[in-house]
């Protein structure tokens, strides 16, 4: 075991002589014998001694504890020395995220140990199948979606980038929901991630911070110095930290996600408890834990508001007291903390961040209000990832006040010194009143997106659209106070995940052609260029992707009961359910050729299976219906016999990380398809592209430079553009039916005579109602667009070859998308930490 971890991990000392068992060009190395029995020992040790169980009893969860317990070693040496760096004065990135939707990690950190062949052939040893063990683990759904996923994306990047990183967050008790499909209904029930025993993490026990709420401020008025405040807060929260080690690319580097978990100050009021009232004695403990309990479901609901502003503020004072503690004991003096630390605020849940670090720095440090403003805005940034009006944040003024009296007063001041200069030269009342942190047009409300901005150092938007549109928008006013503070950083995704794990058949393929080098660097994927019309290579690329359609079409027939054709074009749209990423624009399509080919039953039609995943948030009634028309329309379909096997409906249920990993190998076809101007950026598309689907997409979010990097030929747009999509709404078009082509007005007649819902024709009438009277997302607007450009995608797949050739284009184009380098550009430009 010694040798193994030894030669597995260079120590920092050794590191440019154990360097070369990792050169780029080097294949895997193949897992020796003794490395095998060592990790088998490992594994059989950690079932005794952790487990409690022999190989003889052990369940196949007992199996796969054992075996993360034992791969969780690997990586402890360098976790090690990986904090011993980060104490050694290098500037530290704290990521604050209430979400962080990471999936399982048995196959990322073997996969990043380089351990997958040696677990699979110990496990094989001892009678265990490593796929089956892998299938155990309970998704980690920390997370709602996009947002969460790119902050473990960025968790990963940054290990493998050796960029020392905390990630800060919520250890959730329950993730989201799991989704039940209920005669086509979708069902929320609860998820329970850590009911049994999380392998991966570490309770810190020790590592405890008081989180306060409520009461009052006092005020201490002093001549000749600034007046001090003091908080007495009502009730206290602790927050106990847990520690998961998060392994970087060839094991080079860990980095650690802390995520806070809610505990009460008083475990019970023994009193009450003594008197009988056994339910009271536990209130305020149920009270103060109910802040870790469940990921808040979505960002439309009303329900649960003042739960979600303790969430927030609960996680963003914990994770600042922590790294004040750490600065202090590290480097002392406070005014070095823009030196040692910079914080990125993912979106603005953590934005009450400007107002308790400014508070931690006066109020309790006894900084200066001037010192500790530039050591806040030096250190602070921000990343925004909504333009639509609903999903900016912001808090009643009486909520904040009643729950942070403090932060209050403190937003205010920083209001007022932000607006002072612009009153003082009498600028525009409208202009005020737009850069405001406080909005007074409707209530009072604190507007969480300018708070983020004015404590910004950087703020930064996450494709070249959405940053375009940020400064022409939402922040058009406070771009023009503080110019050159807003800069875009295209999202990425980690293709150690989304592609030499989620798809080893083609990684392999990738490898053979490219040697290892393309595992390190996936600039390399662009040598693939030159085999994109090279037929042998086609059929090679083709039989690595029918291989993955072919696991794709069990798993459907396992969780839906409908067959599908491996053969048959995969077009797949999978993401949330939400009115802006027009599921409803498919779906009608999918009403459209079915009807096309019932008409027309003799013609030749292109196979195609449409593919639909994603959860609604559990109040998003629109959203829910959507997934209910689409199971219906299913089912039509799907057992008509005059269609037979030239269309097929699925919903598949339960959409989360690991069932992207199966269902994105096998895709054919990208559905990325919003109206224009309304995706921030997308990562799905990325995954998508990146694993040779070609995409039907919209002049939205990222799919615009992935156009740019693919080639227009290679990519199929449709639709209106953002400018376009103004102009129209402008000229009040999305609210006159009379522009409807037959094909769509035909489409939307079948779906209100209940031709899919026999059984309650009317049921989907609210839907149809709303695109007649007010088509917001301008679904009739692109819909004959939309129709025609599927009619090429249909020719194109026709021709096989040239399929395959664009296929393999987009495979080797979009290498820009890693992870990788939106962190470089995230370190070069924000954080200034060396990459
Ligand atoms: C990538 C990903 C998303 C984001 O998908 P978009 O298509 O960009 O909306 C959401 N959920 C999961 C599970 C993902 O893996």
């Amino acid at each position: 075991m010694e040798s193994f971890d030894q030669s597995l991990v260079p120590s920092s000392a050794h590191q440019d002589e154990a360097e070369p068992a990792y050169r780029a060009s080097e294949p895997a190395r193949p897992a020796s014998g003794t490395e095998t029995e060592a990790f088998q020992q490992a594994i059989l040790a950690k079932l005794t001694y952790d487990v409690g169980t022999d190989p003889a009893h052990a369940t196949d969860h007992d199996w796969f504890t054992a075996t993360a317990l034992a791969v969780r070693d690997r990586a402890m040496d360098r976790w090690m020395v990986s904090k011993g760096r980060n104490q050694a004065g290098d500037k530290q990135v704290c990521y604050f995220s209430l979400e962080f939707l990471i999936g399982r990690l048995l196959s990322d950190t073997l996969n990043n140990l380089r351990l997958t062949d040696c677990a699979r052939d110990a496990l094989a040893g001892l009678g265990v199948d490593l796929d089956r063990i892998r299938a155990i683990e309970p998704d980690a759904a920390l997370g709602n979606g996009g947002l969460g996923r790119l902050a473990a994306c960025f968790m990963e990047s940054m290990a493998s980038l050796e960029v020392p990183a905390y990630g800060y967050g919520i250890r959730y008790e329950h993730g989201l929901f799991r989704q039940e499909l209920r005669d086509g209904w979708q069902q929320e029930l609860p998820e329970d991630w850590l009911i049994r025993e999380n392998p991966w993490e570490f309770e810190r026990s020790d590592l405890v911070y008081r989180v306060t709420f409520g009461g009052f401020v006092e005020e201490f008025p002093a001549s000749g110095r600034p007046t001090r405040f003091a908080w007495k807060p009502a009730e206290t929260v602790q927050a106990v930290a847990f520690d998961t080690p998060v392994v970087g690319w060839r094991g080079r580097h860990v980095n650690t996600l802390r995520l806070w978990s809610a505990r009460a100050a008083e475990p019970l009021r023994l009193d009450a408890f003594n008197s009988g009232d056994h339910v009271g004695a536990l209130a305020d403990r149920a009270r103060a834990e109910a802040i870790s309990r469940v990921l808040y479901p979505g960002d439309e609901t009303e329900a649960g508001r003042e739960l979600r502003l303790r969430q927030e503020f609960f996680f963003t004072s914990a994770s600042l007291q922590d790294l004040l503690a750490r600065h202090t004991r590290l480097h002392g003096d406070l005014h070095t903390l823009p030196d040692h630390a910079a914080i990125q605020l993912n979106d603005t849940h953590p934005a009450l961040a400007v107002a308790e670090l400014m508070r931690l720095l006066v109020d309790e440090r006894h900084l200066a209000w001037d010192d500790a403003w530039a050591i806040a805005t030096r250190t602070l940034n921000y990343t925004n990832h909504t333009l639509m009006p609903e999903a900016l944040e912001r808090w009643p003024v009486s909520l904040m006040e009643q729950l942070l009296p403090r932060h209050l007063q403190i937003i205010y001041h920083i209001n007022w010194l932000h607006l002072e200069p612009l009153i003082r030269r009498s600028a525009d009342i409208e202009l005020i009143k737009a850069v405001s942190v406080i909005d007074e047009s409707q209530g009072r409300y604190v507007r969480m997106g300018h708070l983020a901005f004015i404590g910004a150092h950087k703020v930064n938007g996450v494709s070249a659209l959405h940053t375009d549109l940020m400064r022409q928008t939402v922040f058009r006013d406070l771009n023009a106070l503080y110019p050159g503070r807003i800069v875009n950083k295209t999202n990425g995704i980690t293709f150690r995940r989304w592609l030499h794990q989620a798809n080893p058949q083609l990684t392999q393929l990738l490898t053979q052609e490219l040697g290892e080098a393309v595992l390190d660097d996936p600039g390399a994927l662009i040598k693939l260029e030159r085999l994109a019309d090279d037929s042998a290579f086609q059929d090679r690329f083709r039989s690595q992707r029918s291989a993955s359609k072919i696991s794709l079409a069990k798993l459907v027939a396992d969780r839906t009961g409908v067959q599908i054709d491996p053969s048959a074009l995969f077009d797949i749209h999978i993401k949330r359910i939400h009115e802006y990423k027009r599921q409803l624009l498919n779906i009608l399509e999918v009403v459209a050729l079915y009807d096309a080919i019932r008409s027309e039953p003799g013609r030749h039609w292109v196979p195609r299976v449409k593919i639909f995943a994603g959860k609604a948030a559990a109040s998003y009634h629109r959203a829910k219906l959507i997934i209910k028309l689409a199971n219906d329309v299913a089912k039509i379909v799907n057992s008509d016999p005059v269609v037979a096997g030239r269309l097929k409906v699925v919903f598949l249920p339960n959409y989360n990380v690991s069932l992207a990993e199966t269902i994105i190998p096998a895709a054919d076809l990208s559905e990325q398809i919003s109206t224009a101007g309304m995706e921030a950026s997308g990562t799905g598309n990325m995954k998508l592209a990146l694993n040779g689907a070609l995409t039907i997409g919209t002049l939205d979010g990222a799919n615009i430079e992935i156009r740019e990097c693919v080639g227009e030929e290679n990519i199929f747009i449709f639709g209106m553009t953002a400018e376009e999509v103004e102009t129209y709404r402008k000229a009040g078009l999305h609210r006159d039916r009379a522009g409807w082509s037959a094909r769509f007005e035909n489409a939307i007649s079948l779906i209100s005579a209940g031709a899919f819902s026999p059984d309650d024709p009317h049921r989907f009438d609210s839907l149809i109602h709303a695109l007649s009277s007010d088509d917001t997302f301008m679904v009739a607007g692109d819909f004959d667009s939309y129709w025609a450009t599927q009619r090429r995608v249909d020719e194109l797949w026709q021709e096989p070859s040239a399929w395959s050739r664009a296929s393999v284009l987009n495979t080797a184009r979009v290498g820009w998308f890693s992870a990788d380098r939106t962190i470089r550009e995230y370190a070069d430009d924000i954080w200034k930490v060396p990459v």
